[in-house]
């Protein structure tokens, strides 16, 4: 028995590492791509593009459950990589779990 509970969401039987809450995440996210479109100071969304990188760390479980939008978040790190030249590896292999591709091949699997 000895029911665990969620130090998060205080469900029993529920596990705090994975656990998020999707309405919470996706508003969230939602303020992050907000503001890094709008901000134009390239120093200053790099530095809100890191801040949703580990707010995303902190929620993967978020991430993997949701595939078309992991995906968005993909092809932003890879327009990043290409656009600003910010090849932020780390971010996405922790996220995706594999390697960045080269500029070259996300140049080229960019359907345009
Ligand atoms: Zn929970």
């Amino acid at each position: 028995m000895g029911s665990h509970v969620c130090s998060k969401c205080q469900r029993s039987g529920h596990n705090a590492r994975t656990c998020y809450n999707k309405r919470e995440v996706v508003d969230k996210l939602k303020e992050f791509l907000g503001k890094i479109n709008n901000e134009a100071h390239s120093e200053n969304k790099k530095i809100l593009v890191l801040e949703m990188m580990s707010f995303l760390q902190r929620n993967i479980r978020f991430v993997h459950d949701h595939e078309h939008f992991s995906n968005v978040v993909r092809k932003k790190l890879e327009e990043f990589a290409i656009v600003n030249n910010w090849r932020l590896e780390e971010h996405y292999k922790k996220i995706f779990k594999k390697s960045m591709p080269s500029n070259e091949i996300i140049l080229k699997n960019r359907q345009l």
